[in-house]
């Protein structure tokens, strides 16, 4: 503690939890992410026994943290990876091969012959040329075929980049058959952050007609891969986990019919309520004296580990020594020299006036996608720290 609100007597956050009492008096010398695995656990068994009969395949690049992914090795949990680095990481901490997707579309020729190599066997494609790279480099692998979804309800939706339509995938079948490879379904994702289970509905209509095409049309489809999109709480009301996950499945259910294996891939719905960040304040201050907005720079940014700020879609919740304090606007910022550095601005956060330089602040649910974003030192700040506790 350096400024203002240092001393004795100063204020101390009041924590909702082991996991936030940690975070709130621990020493840090920089921005650090607070796990509490058991916390994962919980979400695991939560989500598993909603999930029934589908095997989660945790979305590694959530949170790759060893301690989480040695916990969920422990608890039987599959992972989906997305490129050798998680492959191997995985693989070194005792996951087994048969239990790892290569869930990337995009893979490196030699990658994917390395994947083989090490013993994975199934793999996600949405293009003819991936199919023909995984053909020449696993041969004999089993595939399953993403598609592009039409509609998302999710607050973080991720629709365009991956997969393929209705035709290219019914087509990819065949093609992948005619390479020597095993199609074994498709997947798709219905977008990050969908709150509530209703939410898939119409995407779910629309990939149980897709899978109706493709039996139609002679193929014998045994694999449906729902991918994440389990939500996590920033602050507005989500479905409690093991009741969204049964609901979920309830719908799947009854539009995959022949669906021998349903594979489900949470990732922030597993960690981000395991994690909370500890930050300072670096900076408050008003642009002007009519301004009614004041600026709170924190010591993470948009470079650091908060990159889910963008475009202010996931909005994280607060905890400082002086909440139940009179409030006001603020637009907050990070500490970087880059103008792209700022959390929210079109719509201001509400923080106690009494912030100032030198306070914790503390960033609920952040264990998913903050680490993992977090640049190497982008102007000379340190990537955020991770300890679990
Ligand atoms: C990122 C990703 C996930 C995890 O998504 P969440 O919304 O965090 O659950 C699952 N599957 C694939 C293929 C992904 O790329």
């Amino acid at each position: 503690m350096t400024a203002a609100n240092a001393g004795a007597s100063a204020p101390q956050i009041r924590a909702a939890n082991r996991l936030e009492a940690f975070a709130a008096t621990a020493e840090f010398d920089r921005p650090t992410l607070v796990l509490d695995v058991d916390r994962v656990e919980a979400q695991y068994h939560a989500l598993k026994s909603g999930l029934g009969r589908a095997d989660i395949h945790y979305a590694v690049k959530a949170n790759p943290h060893r301690a989480i992914l040695e916990r969920l090795i422990a608890l039987g949990s599959h992972f989906d990876a997305a490129s050798r680095g998680e492959i191997e990481l995985c693989l070194s901490l005792g996951a087994k091969a048969e239990h790892i997707s290569f869930g990337n579309t995009i893979k490196r020729a030699a990658d994917i012959a390395w994947a083989h190599s090490a013993g994975i066997t199934v793999f996600a494609a949405d293009a003819d040329e991936e199919l023909e790279k995984i053909a020449a480099h696993a041969p004999g692998a089993s595939v399953y075929i993403r598609l592009i979804v039409e509609t998302s309800n999710a607050d973080w939706p991720l629709t365009r980049k991956f997969g393929c339509d209705r035709d290219t995938a019914l087509r990819l079948l065949d093609v992948a058959k005619d390479l020597g490879l095993t199609p074994l379904g498709f997947s798709f994702h219905v977008g990050s952050q969908t709150r509530r289970a209703e939410f898939w509905e119409p995407t779910l209509d629309e990939m149980g007609a897709i899978w109706q095409a493709a039996r139609d049309a002679g193929h014998d489809l045994g694999l449906i891969n729902i991918g994440g999109g389990f939500p996590a709480f920033y602050g507005e009301a989500i479905q409690a986990p093991a009741e969204y996950a049964a609901r979920v499945m309830e719908m799947v259910e009854a539009r995959f019919p022949g669906a021998a294996k349903i594979m489900a891939e949470p990732g922030r719905g597993l960690v981000a309520e395991a994690g909370v960040i500890a930050c300072e304040v670096m900076l408050t201050s008003r642009k002007s004296e009519r301004d009614v907005h004041r600026w709170v720079y924190l010591s993470i940014g948009r470079f650091s580990g908060l990159a889910e700020t963008e475009g202010e879609a996931i909005r994280y919740e607060f905890a400082t020594p002086h909440d139940g304090g009179p409030t006001g606007p603020c637009i907050l910022a990070g500490p970087s020299c880059d103008s792209a550095d700022v959390l929210y601005e079109k719509r201001p956060t509400q923080l106690p006036l009494a912030l100032a330089a030198g306070d914790r602040v503390l960033i609920r649910n952040t264990g998913a996608y903050t680490s993992t974003y977090s640049s190497v030192c982008f102007n000379g700040f340190p990537p955020l720290d991770v300890v679990a506790i």
